[in-house]
């Protein structure tokens, strides 16, 4: 009985904002609120905060007690819907709320899913929703309408989170560079390298000192960087008894680093302190146009390597004794389908092969052309390191490798490295953005 007469109550009220005529200019006075369930109207505020304030303006809302959900009309004629138990879910008191710790203090046992509201009252600044036990849960319509339902506007959050955008390329690169030192002094600048990145995936950091730890400061800029059984920095040289093939003046062939992590490094950096007089080049290959390109030209290829599991390996004995094992498909799909990690280095690949013989040869088919596309002029761009340069990369995207040098007696190519993940890098460039830019 209650429930029906609470129905009908919620289902004939819709709630309207007179502020609407302040936005379209029409009238600068303020108008009082068409209809206010209690309450009654609020003490006006300068024109200029309140257009401010309702970048979002709420032109109504409606409450439905069936569907347990509201639905909000805004003023560009948009309506969004929120479900009453996400809105107790989120309520944003302080009982329910920790704004110190910007986070969640109900916990999910005290939630009853199918709650539903009592009243939704709409003022000029905020939608309040009073519950069935007289709590009061209060709601900012930006902060609404920037978490709303609908597919295109949860797509660009997802992007403006994550910076999903990102921009293939092939040979025709300019490889992005800044300076150093203004990346470690200069937010903006940082900023920028932290966006190229992300979008791009390589950018080259010049002049910085030719001596070691200087990668540390880098990780240092972020947050910290990544430990691994190379230690927090590794040197590259040539080593006798090298426990990394990286280790050697030969060949290195394109690979993304340590896929016998089941969570590889997301950024690496490498600092170049000595070049060899001979040899030694970059190769760099973006690992998603690639993919993509594998994925029109021969999509059985495509269809292996985004599905089959491939051991890794990596033994040995550095920052101290290991012996990893992993499984990756080389190229790692989301849930959309789109290419969103590399996992190849030839090198660590087991021989270890966890597959019905019958697969074999489609399998190395599949990966051989895969490799074969990546090396293909027109995907590679290739240059020198110069003393000073500090190559930084999206170890998920791009593979890199080197050709060999020859070692002279006394000049020996000399190249510091070191990894971090993805998520202090984002967290540094949200930060950042945040300093700079306050809030989108
Ligand atoms: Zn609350």
């Amino acid at each position: 009985m209650w429930r029906s007469a609470a129905k009908y109550l919620l289902n004939n009220r819709i709630y309207r904002n007179g502020m609407q005529k302040l936005l379209t200019g029409q009238n600068a006075l303020c108008y009082p609120l068409q209809e206010v369930p209690f309450q009654g109207c609020r003490q006006h505020t300068p024109a200029a905060l309140k257009i401010n304030m309702l970048i979002s303006a709420v032109q109504q809302v409606e409450a439905f007690d069936k569907q347990r959900c509201i639905t909000v009309h805004w003023e560009d004629g948009s309506h969004s819907l929120y479900p009453y138990v996400w809105l107790r879910d989120n309520c944003q008191c302080p009982q329910c709320f920790l704004p110190s710790a910007k986070a969640r203090k109900l916990p999910i046992k005290d939630l009853d899913v199918n709650i539903s509201a009592e009243k939704v009252i709409l003022t000029d600044s905020k939608i309040s929703v009073i519950w069935p036990d007289q709590h009061i849960s209060e709601f900012d319509p930006n902060w609404l309408k920037t978490r709303c339902f609908a597919q295109s506007t949860r797509e660009q959050k997802q992007k403006d989170l994550f910076l999903t955008d990102r921009q293939n390329w092939g040979s025709e690169l300019q490889i992005p560079s800044a300076s150093f030192e203004e990346v470690l002094n200069n937010d903006e600048v940082a900023y920028q390298w932290l966006c190229a990145l992300r979008k791009i995936g390589f950018v080259r950091l010049k002049h910085a000192p030719t001596e070691k730890g200087q990668v540390a400061k880098l990780g240092k800029r972020i947050g910290y960087l990544r430990l691994t059984f190379y230690g927090l920095t590794w040197q590259v040289e040539d080593k006798i008894d090298a426990n990394n093939v990286a280790y050697t003046s030969g060949d290195l062939s394109l690979h993304t680093d340590y896929p016998a992590l089941h969570h590889p490094p997301g950024v690496q950096f490498l600092h170049c302190m000595k070049q060899a007089e001979v040899g030694g080049e970059s190769e760099m290959v973006d690992g998603f146009h690639v993919a993509n390109l594998l994925r029109q030209l021969n999509p059985e290829a495509f269809r292996i390597l985004t599905s089959v599991l491939v051991d890794f390996t990596d033994t040995g004995v550095d920052y101290c004794n290991f012996s990893l094992q992993s499984k990756h498909r080389i190229i790692d799909l989301d849930h959309n389908g789109r290419v969103v990690q590399i996992n190849f280095n030839n090198a660590t690949r087991d021989s270890v092969f966890d597959m019905p013989v019958e697969q074999v040869h489609p399998y190395l088919s599949a990966l051989k052309d895969f490799v074969d596309l990546m090396y293909k002029p027109e995907n590679m761009v290739t240059f020198k390191m110069e003393a000073g340069d500090i190559l930084t990369f999206d170890n998920w995207r791009i593979l890199h490798g080197r050709r060999s040098y020859s070692s002279t007696n006394g000049y020996t190519r000399h190249l510091e490295g070191a990894y971090a993940n993805w998520d202090e890098t984002m967290s540094r460039l949200r930060c950042l953005e945040q300093a700079l830019y306050g809030n989108k």
